[in-house]
């Protein structure tokens, strides 16, 4: 769903090298994710009172920081092959995974500091 999004337009080539390198950034951050995935509980778990949907949502929250983390390693490991990738194509799928990617992440911090 987040590959299918962010590489509308790419030809089958780059859009193939992209999601593997997406992918593989999952495992890398992963520890990343998880550490950030326990502050995150915890602090819940410390305000108290969360209910279930809350917690439902802040999975989802948490899996949109994944794939921003992921996409960021993406970008950063060879900003100028990601750009060249993208030349010519229409930024704005990637404009809404990374407002909505930051509207996720904000609203899971919503929930655990003002829920
Ligand atoms: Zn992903």
């Amino acid at each position: 769903m987040v590959n299918w999004l962010l590489r509308l337009g790419l030809s089958g080539h780059l859009s193939r090298n992209l999601i593997f390198a997406h992918e593989f950034a999952h495992f890398q951050t992963a520890p990343v994710l998880f550490a950030y995935m326990l502050g995150i509980f915890f602090l819940a778990y410390t305000k108290g009172g969360t209910g279930m949907g809350e917690i439902i949502f802040l999975f989802v929250s948490v899996q949109a920081v994944w794939e921003m983390l992921s996409e960021g390693l993406v970008v950063l490991e060879d900003s100028a092959a990601y750009r060249k990738s993208y030349n010519g194509i229409t930024k704005l799928p990637r404009v809404l995974f990374w407002a909505g990617g930051g509207m996720l992440t904000t609203a899971g911090w919503a929930v655990v500091l003002c829920g």
